[in-house]
């Protein structure tokens, strides 16, 4: 008989693991099943974000930036370090350690809450069955009050640029190279191009991104991505804009293999050689072989599983959260329908706020942003105030010698309610966190205002912004001074 389960999770990623774990903290007697084996057969839980995604980009990003630190900012303080040199397999060994506690972590998890997790491939076979195949092809079957899809996505790939993992790689292969390319090519100027192409321009690669649209960073406010694509191309990052990439071919053997991209411009036609390229284009929903026809769950036109703000399917019974279904393609966003799927089980009325969804890029200087932007407001007709504060004003960026960027603040003119903040500057993600928190609870600038912020900190950079909104800044000169 196929074991009994109040709930049966497919996939261990951040939308998951989460979900199962909440499940189990419930009461409901609950199985998550996930595909991903080590080389030794053994289960890897923790998905896309822990295994070759936000934790192993943001490992090799951090020890990137001290190089840099090291190289070019340790003789501005008035250390002297010498020569500095990066040893890049000791470096992915690290990133490789960090990703093993952190997976390790979630086995813990799965343990002390009591959730089962079950090795294999699942499939949903009826709308309370779940058929999981393991590695030796050997089938069990779950049966299941309820089920909830996290399956999430995988990148997508382009025609003229096949990958191969070796010269032509993906974001997985990007977190893998052995040595520091002399030449690096990144077909996609979107968050996973910036981030990783940072790192290795840090390390010393020529770094050279092949973007299709004519726009930076479309999804930002215009004046950040403008700041950001100033201080990208100031780091080394060369940006093309517009390029539309038509063909590859490689060549060579061994260490010697390179790749010849064609690509066209406003100019015409052109071409460039890489040592190593990357292609980041975005990521698809990941359904293969995960649906039976027979149960109906219904996708939408670009393969996502269907859902409703509860993140129920069409099917009662079955819901799916995380990258497999609509919304931004993030951890967070993921985490937290998980939780909201759990609790609708338990009867609760847990909502996700898709309004205040942040977004960030861990590049140096981060951005982060999060509700409606200056050509967002212009658009729908909002009359609103705004509030900017450079980072070359506040004491603390300065005594750290990381004054780039600014925080951008947005209000309603009529409520002051706060709109939106857009971050450029060192740890832009914490500080707009703060803002997230605000923008909860429906505040508005004059609140952030009049709230105490410890001196020295980043975070008075926010402060400041908040002043700014309504022309009260104190370090600053306001652009409108009102009473
Ligand atoms: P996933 O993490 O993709 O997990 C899905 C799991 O389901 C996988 O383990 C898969 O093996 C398993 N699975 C699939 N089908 C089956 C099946 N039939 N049976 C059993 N198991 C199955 N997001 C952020 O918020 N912040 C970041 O800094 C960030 N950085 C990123 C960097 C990179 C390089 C990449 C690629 C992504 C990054 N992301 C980041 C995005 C983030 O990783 C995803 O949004 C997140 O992992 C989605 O979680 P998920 O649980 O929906 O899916
Ligand atoms: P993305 O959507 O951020 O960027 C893809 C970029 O590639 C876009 O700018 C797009 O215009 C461009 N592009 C598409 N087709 C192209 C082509 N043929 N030639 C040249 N350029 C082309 O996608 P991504 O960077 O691959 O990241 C995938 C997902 O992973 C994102 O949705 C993101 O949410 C998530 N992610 C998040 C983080 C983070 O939160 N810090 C980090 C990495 C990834």
């Amino acid at each position: 008989m196929a074991d009994q389960y109040d709930v049966v999770v497919i996939g261990a990623g951040p939308a998951g693991y989460v979900a199962a774990i909440r499940c189990a903290q419930l009461g409901f007697k609950t199985a998550c099943v996930e595909k991903w084996i080590d080389e030794d057969n053994n289960p890897v839980l923790g998905g896309t974000c822990l295994n070759t995604g936000c934790i192993p980009s943001k490992a090799l990003l951090d020890t990137s930036h001290k190089f840099v630190e090291a190289q070019h900012d340790f003789e501005v303080h008035g250390i002297k370090a010498g020569k500095v040199s990066i040893d890049v397999p000791a470096m992915i060994d690290r990133k490789r350690k960090v990703v093993k506690q952190l997976t390790g972590g979630v086995a813990g998890l799965f343990k002390g809450n009591k959730v089962d997790g079950v090795s294999g491939a699942g499939k949903v076979v009826a709308k309370d069955k779940v058929e999981v195949t393991d590695h030796e092809g050997k089938k069990t079957e779950l049966s299941a009050k309820n089920i909830i899809i996290a399956a999430g996505s995988v990148p997508i790939d382009i025609p003229p640029t096949p990958i191969d993992q070796d010269v032509i790689v993906d974001s997985t292969g990007a977190l893998e190279f052995s040595e520091v390319p002399k030449k690096l090519g990144v077909i996609g100027a979107g968050v996973i191009g910036l981030e990783l192409g940072s790192v290795w321009a840090r390390l010393g690669a020529e770094v050279t991104v092949l973007e299709a649209m004519d726009d930076f960073l479309p999804a930002a406010d215009r004046q950040i991505a403008k700041e950001a694509l100033k201080l990208f191309t100031k780091q080394g990052l060369d940006i093309k804009l517009g390029a539309k990439v038509t063909g590859s071919k490689i060549s060579g053997k061994g260490a010697k293999k390179s790749v010849n991209v064609e690509y066209t411009d406003s100019e015409g036609e052109q071409k460039a050689q890489f040592d190593k390229l990357i292609v980041a284009v975005g990521r698809k929903p990941y359904t293969e072989a995960l649906l039976d026809s027979s149960v109906g769950v219904e996708l939408d036109e670009r393969g996502r599983i269907k859902v409703d703000d509860q993140c129920a399917t069409n099917i009662p019974g079955i819901y799916a959260c995380g990258d497999v279904v609509r919304g931004p393609m993030l951890a967070h966003k993921g985490m937290e329908e998980g939780v909201m799927v759990a609790e609708r089980l338990a009867d609760k009325k847990t909502q996700v706020n898709y309004d205040l969804v942040p977004s960030v890029i861990y590049t140096h200087p981060e951005i982060a942003w999060v509700g409606k932007n200056e050509e967002e407001l212009k658009e729908a007709g909002v009359d609103y105030n705004v509030g900017n504060f450079p980072f070359a004003a506040s004491g603390r960026a300065l005594a750290a010698n990381d004054s780039d960027g600014m925080v951008k603040m947005l209000a309603d003119a009529k409520t002051d309610r706060i709109l939106g903040c857009q971050i450029i500057g060192p740890s832009a993600a914490d500080l707009l966190q703060q803002i997230v928190i605000a923008m909860e609870f429906s505040a508005s600038a004059e609140d952030i205002g009049l709230t105490m912020f410890s001196h020295p900190a980043l975070s008075e950079a926010v402060h400041e912004a908040a002043l700014a909104v309504n022309g009260h800044a104190i370090h600053i000169g306001n652009r409108k001074r009102r009473k």
